[in-house]
This record gives C-alpha cells, sequence and structure tokens, in this order.
C-alpha cells in the first residue's frame, strides 16, 4: 500500500496490519494510522517514558508530581505533538473563483506549534500566507488546518515552509504563492544559545509563481504580509 507523506514524495508499507515499530519514515512525514494503532503505540510508548525517567532516576512511585508523566507524555507526543505525522490531511473545499480575482489573498498570524526534529524543543510562531487565485479559492480557516498538520510533526521550519507551499501549489494552482513562516525555537532559548528572546526569531519565506519572478508584486506581498 502506498500514501502520500505529504510533501511530494512516497512512502510505501507492506501490505497486511501495520507493524507500528517496523515502519519508519521522516519525522515530518504522514502515514494515517488507525485509532488502534496509534492507541497500541501510546501503550509501547508509556513504558519506554517510563524507562527514560528510570534512568534520569525521577521517582515516578513516590513523587505524585512524575507518577503519571509517562502516560502523559505519551499521549501528548502521539495525539498532539505528532498528530500530524498520523492523521490524513484535513478536509479542504475548493471553491471556484467566479469573480475572477487576480489580486494576493492573504492571511496573517496563522498559529504554528511544532517541535524541532534535531531536539524535540517547541517552535512557536505564526505563518502568513498570501496567493493570487488562478481557477480556484479556499477558506481561510482550511489554511489554518492545512498549516496545523504540517506543524504538528517532528519539523526543520525550512521544510515545513515548503511542504506547506508544495501542498497549496497542488491544490489550487494558483498564479502566485507565498508562505512566511516567523518561529521561536526553544532548543535555541532553553539552551541559552540565544539568550535574547526578542531576537531568537527565524523567518523563512518561500515564493512560487509570479512572487518568484514579479519584484513588484513580491514587494507588495512583503508589505501587507509583514506588520
Ligand atoms: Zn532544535
Amino acid at each position: 500500500m502506498k500514501s502520500s507523506n505529504g510533501n511530494g514524495t512516497i512512502a510505501t508499507r507492506s501490505d497486511g496490519p501495520l507493524s507500528v515499530q517496523h515502519v519508519a519514515f521522516d519525522a515530518n512525514g504522514n502515514m494515517p494510522l488507525s485509532e488502534q494503532e496509534r492507541q497500541a503505540m501510546i501503550e509501547q510508548l508509556e513504558h519506554k517514558f517510563a524507562e527514560v525517567m528510570d534512568i534520569l532516576r525521577i521517582d515516578r512511585t513516590s513523587d505524585p508530581n512524575s507518577r503519571e508523566t509517562p502516560r502523559r507524555l505519551a499521549r501528548m507526543w502521539v495525539n498532539e505533538l505528532f498528530i500530524g505525522r498520523y492523521t490524513p490531511p484535513p478536509p479542504v473545499t475548493i471553491f471556484p473563483n467566479r469573480r475572477e480575482v487576480n489580486e494576493l489573498i492573504i492571511s496573517k498570524g496563522i498559529k504554528v506549534m511544532s517541535v524541532c526534529s534535531h531536539h524535540w524543543q517547541p517552535i512557536s510562531g505564526t505563518c502568513t500566507i498570501g496567493y493570487m487565485p488562478d481557477k480556484s479559492i479556499i477558506g481561510l480557516s482550511k489554511l489554518t488546518r492545512i498549516v496545523e498538520w504540517f506543524s504538528r510533526r517532528g519539523q526543520i521550519q525550512e521544510e515545513m515552509g515548503e511542504q506547506i507551499a508544495d501542498y497549496l501549489e497542488e491544490l489550487l494552482r494558483p498564479r502566485a504563492l507565498g508562505v512566511i513562516i516567523s518561529a521561536k525555537h526553544y532548543c535555541m532559548i532553553a539552551r541559552g544559545v540565544e539568550a535574547d528572546h526578542e531576537h531568537s526569531d527565524m523567518v523563512t519565506s518561500v515564493m512560487r509563481g509570479q512572487l518568484q519572478h514579479d519584484a513588484n508584486l513580491r514587494n507588495e506581498f512583503l508589505r501587507l504580509a509583514i506588520p
């Protein structure tokens, strides 16, 4: 059985019941799992997190704050922080561009809550998406869902922007598309690599179609996108 991992490449898994421990794919890839498969994953993880805590010499029998932590961690990683790896893409309705809009449509301040693949620490920020439609337009709330689906994985900010742009390009075939992400990386903040909170934002931008080739349009987008 084959399934798209959401960034244009194909992941393959053998037929028959999925053995979660034997099928590996990129941290920011996607392969939907059933509810039962996710539940099995949580149970396996709970034991492993308990082992990790034992190695770290955290007393999880008498410390009331640590007693349920392996289960909490297992649920949080599978059902929240990495849920975009295990669920199909959000349902999206595409509408015809009946009025032949040929201006930029921009959605700002879309929440980005992700996890860095390198250190498994939060990446927190916002995404701005702008596009000039051709034949299709999309509801703005759907952009939020798409960004969430890609960000709830182990990510690298640069690749997340490219994944979102690839997905929207395929979905909408827009004349122009821009994806700007600005985010704080807690692996930097927590480790003291960048002590100054205010200046630890990373900004990435992806420009496609006319935004790549037309400097005036790109300037307009950047002026509207960046507060
Ligand atoms: Zn990191």
